[in-house]
């Protein structure tokens, strides 16, 4: 069963206080982080007052020297006699550096006096030894490579922590994990927004560990999850081997609301899957990359990814280059914003049209004007004709716009043009207006007037500055919200089969 391990860095409260906190969260580990918290002696006490009572979380030592990204800039003969020192007080758990470990048969030798090496049978127990290794520029694209001559003892658990540029590098750090899962104990990890992923599938693909912070000004590694955030937001407890992943990929998707309002989905319905945030690089190549890898291992569990910016058009791409099942809707709409994987084939679909059917159903079709020429204003143009309104399109790159109005089949004006005409419905398909610019507006206020019908895509903020001052004028609004929650629901039905269930 993979551990959850909680650090210590700081001292503002009292050591005590902090290991009760953790415990009480769900803690199984609680790491005492000796560089950073400096206080040697605080430590001593804590686990003199505790070693009858241990039992239930253990401690995991660790003196991080300033090379790997740590506190310590001692020199190691100092580091190993604290080693020895706290030690012999049974923590539980040593994590030392392989570098270090690696440097002198004497340091090894001192270890092992406290620590298990597997080199002579001790007779008294003693501390179980991590040997880690944290790579802080980058994910070596050699990874397995690079991890094959860590020749640790047979007792000892690995670590090896690495920077992700994106989500393609945590992938690629998880399917290490995965294919070393069933040998000697390991532990894989990512730092930054795209290793989140993981600290979470550890524990689908056995990790030893994860480590998740008991707050948010505790993180002890950028990317690191609050230990609340990793149970109640990503599902730990109900995490195992066969949970199925899903998740957001695109650029940027730190802010996206689709992990909270899917996982919550998931856990409502009793459905065994976890759904992730995937930052991956805008550009096209890289996208490309992360999905054939995914597509090369279905063992991986991804079963279904929504697309947003910059990738629902790579999206549409990727299928078509490589035989996958396209629907019609997304074809019109030239993007993406689906992919499922059924039995290791990947197929695409776009619910945002839906979704802005959705948004403005039980309107009378008239004249709608369309602001942007993006995968937004593609979608919304398709729905708009679905339903029978006349469509003309509004864009600040002409030819863009031009070419999405012939695509589609609708008229097209140029962008200063947007204001001069009337139409009863107005669907700001750019993101002017999206946090955080929340003080911009695409359209001016003067032109607006009460017998118009306004709609903004953009749903963070959910009252735009746009429907802000539409409501002012007296008439009718539509957030982008109802649309983002339609096509979410329409996702869940694609990926789970059943309707997604609201929030009690
Ligand atoms: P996109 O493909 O990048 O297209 C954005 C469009 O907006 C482009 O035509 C762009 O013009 C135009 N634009 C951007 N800034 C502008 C400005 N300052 N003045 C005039 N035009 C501007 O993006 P998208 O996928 O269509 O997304 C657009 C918005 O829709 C985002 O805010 C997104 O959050 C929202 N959206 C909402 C939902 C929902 O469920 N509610 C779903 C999808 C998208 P250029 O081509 O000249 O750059």
């Amino acid at each position: 069963m993979t551990a959850l391990a909680v650090p210590l860095i700081q001292l503002d409260s009292p050591l005590a206080q902090q290991v009760s906190a953790a415990r009480a969260a769900g803690a199984d580990l609680i790491e005492l982080r000796v560089d950073l918290l400096g206080d040697s002696a605080a430590i001593a006490e804590l686990l003199e007052r505790e070693q009858e009572s241990r039992g239930d979380a253990p401690y995991l030592l660790t003196i991080r020297s300033a090379a790997e990204g740590g506190g310590w800039d001692g020199g190691d003969d100092e580091r190993v006699a604290l080693y020895e020192r706290l030690g012999l007080l049974q923590p539980g758990y040593l994590d030392v550096e392989w570098a270090t470990w690696q440097r002198s048969a004497n340091l090894r030798q001192k270890i092992g006096l406290v620590a298990e090496t597997g080199a002579e049978p001790g007779t008294r127990a003693k501390n179980r030894l991590i040997l880690s290794w944290h790579e802080l520029r980058e994910t070596p694209a050699d990874l397995a490579a690079r991890l094959d001559p860590f020749d640790a003892p047979a007792s000892a658990i690995r670590k090896a922590v690495f920077t992700t540029r994106d989500a393609f590098d945590g992938w690629r750090i998880a399917d290490e994990l995965r294919r070393r899962g069933a040998g000697a104990p390991w532990i894989l990890l990512g730092m930054g927004e795209g290793g989140l992923l993981t600290r979470v599938l550890a524990k689908k693909f056995g990790g030893f560990l994860t480590f998740a912070a008991l707050d948010e000004d505790s993180l002890a590694a950028p990317g690191q999850p609050t230990i609340a955030t990793l149970r109640e937001l990503y599902r730990w407890d109900a995490l195992g081997p066969a949970t199925g992943v899903y998740g957001v990929v695109g650029w940027p998707v730190a802010h996206s609301q689709s992990p909270r309002l899917h996982n919550a989905a998931m856990a409502r319905a009793g459905i065994d899957g976890v759904y992730l945030p995937m930052p991956i690089l805008p550009e096209r190549e890289r996208f490309v990359a992360f999905m054939d890898f995914l597509a090369a291992r279905p063992e991986l569990g991804v079963r279904g990814l929504s697309v947003t910016i910059p990738h629902k058009e790579h999206a549409l791409q990727w299928l078509r280059e490589r035989g996958g099942a396209i629907s019609d809707i997304a074809l019109r709409c030239g993007a993406v914003n689906t992919l499922q994987c059924d039995r290791g084939r990947w197929s695409g679909d776009n619910t945002d049209a839906a979704g802005a059917l959705r948004a403005l159903q039980g309107l009378t079709p008239g004249r709608a004007h369309v602001l942007g020429a993006g995968g937004a204003a593609r979608a919304v143009i398709a729905a708009l004709q679905t339903a029978g309104w006349q469509v003309r399109i509004y864009g600040r790159d002409a030819r863009r716009t031009a070419e999405v109005a012939r695509e589609l089949g609708c008229e097209w004006r140029i962008w200063e043009e947007r204001a001069r005409t009337r139409c009863d419905l107005l669907a700001n398909c750019t993101q002017v207006g999206m946090s955080p610019n929340e003080d911009e507006s695409p359209y001016p206020a003067a032109a607006l007037r009460k017998e118009m019908t306004v709609f903004d895509t953009v749903y963070q903020p959910e009252q735009t500055r746009l429907l802000r001052a539409a409501a002012d004028c007296g008439a009718a609004v539509r957030s982008g919200l109802t649309m983002f929650r339609a096509q979410a629901a329409l996702q869940f039905e694609c990926w789970h089969g059943r309707a997604m269930t609201n929030e009690a």
